[in-house]
């Protein structure tokens, strides 16, 4: 790497010179991040070819992760932290008059991704690569990522997020490697020499996928892996072979390649409805066949048998978005490679796994026959002879079963459904935490479990205490590592060490201290950024994630208002100062979601500026939820608001980050939270609300009442009439009526008003506890210390060795 702190600034120097013809003087923070970026990829680069090199000499099994969204957050720190010269180079730039914190802050944030979904993608590179494991991703190089939430009058305003304006410095275009991926024309049959049938495409369009390679480093090993976005572009033929005669031959060209280059122009900003728009669809097939081709070259020139396909590359994918592989693979193996339909079907059986992510009934990923079969003729055609086969089977396994045939077929009601697909097509599908998989295997996917109970399995999620504990709170890292050593870093399960000290007064008191600083510079960041300030000895409640009526963001704002309300009333009411953080995107098309964005701004417009309680309440609403922003809020983190609807959340991660940094859980049994509650204990979590049994039993039984709640609960009364009647938070408008209604016209389908009370019994609680500092300080150390087990390093060991079969390849480790 570099020998030294001088030898690092002599190469950053040249590197400023070389690539941007300037000396350090003449440098801005962006020129300095830009050289710096370019020299560590430099460096970077030496271990990416070798760790190529040794694959191909192993020929060890690789793993391919398709997925449509990586939420990578900013890159510099963790590539300085996982090549281990984060303190050498922040001291050398000191040295140079520059600062490392704000070079970092010029990095654009890559928000290649919605939420939750794409940064497990994220977490999953790191910990493959950290790991030693032969781990790559493929996804899509969007032009425009995440859009850029403003907060104007209280509502969500979306602006384009224009990423690579400043220069992506991590990425390298591999023009060398594109691919052809395919849309539309007309399929023919015809027989061969031998009198197969095989067939032909004509009158297609055809895209150039254009690879951009980003390296992905482990941590202290030589392992650099892969993260490879494809870009669309118009192909050579259809730009360079063309003579213009006319002005409208012209036009008729550019409108052409506008349209072939739109595949990658955006990300869909909605990670739970989806659309069916013909864009998407397009993105995903897109994605699907270039990575599969990619992949299959690779194979290729392993020169092996395509029986050993399945023993030398895994496709695995992030939810449906992709299960086109499965369709594409057959169509690669058959039409191209030609094998016979049973060889193919064996091969790709065993290559592609399948995660799901979601029982939420309008996410599950469905396309119009008509649509599939116009855009991807000869895909429609596979997917259709796949359907048959399967129903075939269980006709004979379970002849007239009418039924159970029409519930499980792939393409049915002129729909394509991709979670049929996924199964059918795989050798394994997880959910993602124990909960989640549990409902997958006894409700939404019953019959499907009954079918292939094998394939089942659970994966729980975790998150990569590189990036969320070791970057983003490096004193809380250094003060574990005073207490139990350095080699909870390689191993995060021993971070349960941290309970031999937990009786240890001065150790507690250094853990409070740690929280305390970094509320104090957290609240500095918000007066900075909103105006707005507020008291560091407060309780900091934080609800960060997707706004979403199942996540009840709702629940919360109702419970400041109760609060806000009971205050106003009684001003004696003793409760420990309180600051409540929300950060949260809504879909730009989702009404509901966008009201409640703007209750909680209008919530924080009364209560900060009501002089009886501005020192008791506060309230924060951090505009553009990121993955640099959340690196902020959760080192500051008192209290962490994990409260969706039971039965609704497959997982969550932001509840692991929070916990990691210290934060205690105020939640509903849902999601990850019961394995949260499992590994804590009850003295280390709030609790409170239905279980997933009571809320699945409701639905079932549709014997509740929201409007009951509402009669019999004066609070609940209250609290609602003021969303619709004159009050300082509808000043005598009608613009949270959509709000009561959907609770009390509507019946609640969240079960807001049901959890109410015992969300506010659950959050005195809290209330009582905080003032008791030594105990809280232990319910902090309980939480980091049991949250190793959610490190995506356990989650990724599990991958390796029940999915994928891999071992790692570098024996750094
Ligand atoms: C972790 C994370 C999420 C997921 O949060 P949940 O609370 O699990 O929904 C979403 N967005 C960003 C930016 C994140 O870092």
């Amino acid at each position: 790497m570099f020998k030294g702190k001088e030898d690092f600034k002599q190469a950053f120097c040249e590197k400023l010179e070389t690539k941007l013809g300037k000396q350090v003087d003449m440098a801005t923070e962006l020129d300095a991040y830009r050289a710096l970026g370019s020299l560590l990829k430099d460096k970077i680069s030496k271990n990416w070819l070798r760790t190529n090199l040794e694959h191909e000499k192993s020929q060890q099994k690789q793993v391919y992760y398709f997925s449509m969204e990586f939420l990578m957050g900013r890159l510099l720190g963790n590539n300085l932290l996982n090549m281990q010269v984060l303190s050498m180079v922040q001291e050398g730039l000191a040295d140079l008059g520059l600062d490392l914190t704000s070079l970092e802050e010029s990095e654009n944030d890559p928000g290649l991704g919605n939420g939750g979904l794409g940064r497990l993608a994220a977490c999953f590179l790191d910990s493959l690569a950290s790991l030693g494991l032969a781990g790559h991703g493929y996804g899509i190089r969007y032009k425009y990522g995440m859009f850029d939430q403003r907060i104007i009058d209280g509502y969500q305003v979306e602006l384009p997020d224009h990423w690579l304006s400043k220069e992506f410095v991590w990425e390298v275009r591999q023009p060398g490697d594109a691919v052809e991926v395919r849309f539309g024309g007309e399929v023919h049959g015809v027989k061969d020499e031998q009198g197969n049938l095989t067939f032909e495409y004509s009158n297609y369009d055809r895209v150039n996928a254009v690879p951009y390679d980003v390296p992905v480093a482990g941590y202290n090993n030589e392992t650099v892996n892969t993260l490879r976005l494809w870009s669309a572009e118009a192909t050579e033929e259809d730009t360079l072979l063309r003579a213009f005669n006319h002005q409208q031959e012209y036009n008729d060209f550019l409108a052409h390649k506008r349209s072939l280059e739109s595949i990658s122009e955006f990300l869909y900003p909605d990670d739970s409805n989806e659309e069916g728009k013909q864009l998407r669809l397009k993105q995903e097939y897109f994605l699907v066949s270039a990575g599969v081709q990619s992949a299959v070259r690779a194979f290729e020139r392993l020169e092996l048998p395509w029986s050993s396909f399945s023993e030398k590359v895994a496709l695995h994918i992030n939810d449906t978005h992709p299960a086109l592989v499965i369709p594409e693979l057959m169509r690669i193996l058959m039409d191209e490679k030609h094998l016979g339909w049973e060889e193919a079907w064996e091969i790709t059986q065993s290559s592609v796994s399948y995660t799901n992510h979601t029982t939420l009934s309008e996410a599950l990923e469905t396309w119009p026959v008509g649509l599939v079969r116009s855009l991807l003729p000869r895909i429609f055609m596979i997917i259709n002879e796949i359907n048959e086969r399967f129903c075939e089977m269980l006709w004979n396994k379970d002849p007239g079963n009418f039924n159970r045939i029409a519930s499980l077929a792939i393409i049915a009601d002129g729909q394509v459904k991709m979670a049929h697909l996924s199964i059918v097509g795989s050798y394994s599908v997880n959910g993602v935490a124990k909960l989640h998989t549990e409902i997958l295997k006894t409700r939404e996917m019953k019959i499907f479990y009954e079918t292939f109970p094998e394939r089942f399995n659970n994966k729980t999620n975790g998150i990569t205490h590189r990036r969320w504990l070791m970057h983003a709170n490096r004193p809380l890292s250094q003060l574990i590592t005073e207490t139990i050593g350095e080699s909870w870093k390689e191993k995060p399960a021993q971070l349960t060490d941290l309970l031999k000290h937990k009786e240890d007064t001065s150790l507690l008191e250094e853990i409070g201290t740690i929280k305390q600083n970094n509320k104090h510079s957290f609240a500095e960041f918000v007066k900075e950024n909103t105006g707005i300030v507020v008291d560091p000895s407060s309780i900091f409640d934080v609800h960060i994630k997707r706004l979403h009526g199942y996540k009840r963001q709702l629940l919360n704002a109702l419970h400041i208002m109760y609060l806000y309300t009971k205050l106003k009333a009684d001003p004696t009411f003793d409760m420990v100062p309180r600051t409540f953080i929300f950060g949260a995107k809504s879909a730009p098309a989702y009404h509901f979601a966008k009201k409640v964005i703007k209750l909680i701004n209008t919530i924080a417009d009364v209560v900060n500026n009501d002089a009886d309680v501005k020192d008791k309440i506060k309230v924060v609403f951090l505009e553009n939820y990121s993955v640099s922003l959340a690196e902020k809020i959760i080192p500051a983190t008192n209290v962490s608001e994990q409260i969706s609807t039971a039965s609704k959340e497959a997982s969550g991660t932001g509840n692991m980050k929070l916990m990691m940094n210290g934060a205690v859980t105020l939640g509903t049994l849902d999601g990850a939270n019961v394995e949260i509650y499992d590994s804590v204990g009850n003295d280390n979590i709030y609790l409170f609300g239905l279980s997933s049994k009571e809320v699945l039993e409701y639905y079932r039984t549709g014997a509740y009442s929201s409007r009951q709640v509402y009669e019999s609960d004066e609070r609940v009364r209250n609290t609602l009439d003021q969303l619709i009647h004159y009050s300082p938070f509808s000043r005598g408008e009608t613009e949270f009526q959509d709000i009561y209604d959907s609770l009390v016209t509507y019946n609640d389908e969240f079960f807001v008003l049901k959890d109410f009370a015992s969300y506010i019994d659950a959050q005195q609680k809290v209330n009582q506890d905080f003032q008791n500092s030594n105990q809280w300080n232990k319910k902090s150390l309980v939480n980091i210390a049991h949250s190793g087990k959610f490190s995506s390093d356990r989650t990724i060991e599990e991958y390796a060795s029940s999915i994928w079969g891999i071992k790692p390849v570098s024996t750094v480790r």
